[in-house]
C-alpha cells in the first residue's frame, strides 16, 4: 500500500509526528518513507510493506497529511502501475522531459574514443536540433583484450565538449558504483555543463549491489537495460531494485534477446514488448536498434534492418531511441560494424519522425473507436 502525502507536508509538523507514530504502531507492518523534489514541489510517499490487507483504505486515508491511498499488487510496487494508479508517467531531468508519453533520441558513438570523433559527433547533433546523446566511457567487453573504453579519464573533456554543443543529457554506462563518484565529481569540476543518465548494461541487469548503488543515489536518472537471457519479469524486478532504495527516475531499455532465433540479427528483436512495459509500469521504454540487430545489412526497399526495426518501435510507442553513430566507422574502437553514418543523420531522425506521427495518428484513431463503441 502507499501513501500519498499533501504536497510540500511539513516534516517537523505534528500531524506528520502523529502519522508516523501511527504506522510505527501497526504489527507487521513497515513503511518506508520516499521523497520526490520535483521542481515546484516536493512529493511524500510512504510505502506499506507486510500484513498491508488488514488495513482499510477509508481508516488509511483519514489520517493526517495522506491525500491519497493506492494499493499495490506484490509486483513493481514503486515503479508498478496499479489499480487506480495516477502517480506521474514521467520525470524532468536537465530540463528534458522522460515520459511514457513523449519521444527523445540518443544518437553517438557506442565508445568514446579520440576527442576529435566526439567534437564531429557533437557538432552534427546540435546541428539538427539534438540535446542528448550517448557515449560510452567504461565499457564490458565480452573479451578481455579487448578496448575496455578510456574510463574517467576521458569525462573532462566529454563533459567540455557537450556543454559547448548543448548537450543536456548523456546515456553513459557504468559498470562499478566508483563510476558513480568520478562522473560526480568531473561534472562538478566542469561546472555542470551536461548531464547524465547512468546507464546500466544488459550484463549488468542483475547486479543486484550495483543496482542499490545506483539505486541510492538521487542525482542521476537512470536507462536499466533488460538482460539479455532473462526473463522479463526478472528484468523488471532489477528496475524496482533502483525504485524500491529511492531513485524512480528509470527509463526500461529493450535491446534484444539472445538466442540463435535472432539470427540473423545480433539479437532477437523485442520492440514488441514497449506497449507491455507502458502497460505494467510507469515507465518510459527506450529501444536500442544497434544493439539488437548488430550490422548494417539492408533489404532490397533501400531500407537498413536498423532503421526498420527503430520504426518498428517508435510505431508502438517507444520513448526514446539509443542509436550507435560514428564518423568514421572503420575506426572505431567498439561496434563499428553497427554505427550509423554522419551523413545518415538526418534522414534517421526524419524517418524516426514520420513512425512517431504514425504514433500519434493510431492513438487518435484508437480514442475515437473507443468513443464510438462506448468502451473506456
Ligand atoms: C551499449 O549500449 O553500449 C551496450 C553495451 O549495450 P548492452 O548492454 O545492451 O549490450
Ligand atoms: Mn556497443
Amino acid at each position: 500500500m502507499i501513501l500519498i502525502l499533501a504536497p510540500d507536508t511539513n516534516k517537523d509538523s505534528t500531524e506528520y509526528r502523529q502519522l508516523l507514530e501511527f504506522l510505527s504502531n501497526l504489527e507487521n507492518i513497515q513503511h518506508r518513507v520516499h521523497d520526490e523534489k520535483g521542481t515546484q514541489q516536493l512529493l511524500t510517499e510512504i510505502y506499506l510493506v507486510g500484513d498491508t490487507a488488514i488495513l482499510q483504505n477509508d481508516e488509511m486515508l483519514s489520517l493526517p497529511c495522506v491525500e491519497r491511498v493506492v494499493r499495490v499488487s506484490e509486483e513493481y510496487r514503486v515503479l508498478g502501475r496499479h489499480h487506480d494508479d495516477q502517480r506521474p508517467t514521467y520525470f524532468d531531468y536537465h530540463g528534458v522531459r522522460f515520459g511514457q508519453d513523449n519521444l527523445n533520441v540518443f544518437a553517438g558513438l557506442c565508445a568514446v574514443d579520440t576527442p576529435e570523433h566526439v567534437e564531429i559527433m557533437l557538432r552534427a547533433l546540435a546541428e539538427h536540433g539534438q540535446v542528448c546523446t550517448r557515449m560510452g566511457a567504461y565499457k564490458p567487453r565480452t573479451n578481455p583484450y579487448s578496448f575496455q573504453g578510456h574510463g574517467k579519464a576521458c569525462l573532462p573533456w566529454v563533459f567540455e565538449l557537450a556543454g559547448k554543443h548543448g548537450i543536456k543529457v548523456i546515456a553513459m554506462e557504468i559498470t562499478h558504483d566508483a563510476h558513480i563518484r568520478e562522473i560526480q565529481q568531473a561534472l562538478e569540476d566542469a561546472g555542470n555543463p551536461t548531464g547524465v543518465m547512468l546507464q546500466v548494461g544488459t550484463r549488468n541487469t542483475q547486479n543486484f549491489e550495483l543496482l542499490k548503488a545506483i539505486g541510492r543515489e538521487a542525482d542521476f536518472p537512470v536507462l536499466l537495460k533488460r538482460g539479455f537471457g532473462i526473463t522479463l519479469e526478472e528484468s523488471l524486478n532489477a528496475a524496482e531494485y533502483l525504485a524500491s532504495e529511492g531513485n524512480r527516475r528509470v527509463v526500461f531499455g529493450l535491446r534484444g534477446m539472445k538466442t540463435n532465433m535472432g539470427d540473423p540479427h545480433r539479437n532477437f528483436i523485442d520492440f514488441a514488448h514497449v506497449p507491455v512495459i507502458h502497460r505494467l509500469t510507469r515507465m518510459p521504454v527506450c529501444i536500442d536498434p544497434s544493439h539488437s540487430v548488430g550490422s548494417r545489412d539492408a533489404t532490397h526497399d533501400g531500407i537498413l534492418d536498423i532503421f526498420h526495426v527503430t520504426a518498428q518501435g517508435v510505431i508502438a510507442g517507444a520513448n526514446m531511441v539509443l542509436v550507435d553513430f560514428h564518423p568514421y566507422p572503420g575506426k572505431a574502437l567498439v561496434d563499428g560494424p553497427q554505427a550509423l553514418h554522419m551523413d545518415e543523420l538526418g534522414y534517421f531522425l526524419e524517418d524516426i519522425r514520420i513512425a512517431r506521427k504514425a504514433y500519434e495518428a493510431r492513438l487518435k484513431l484508437a480514442r475515437k473507436a473507443h468513443a464510438a463503441s462506448g468502451a473506456d
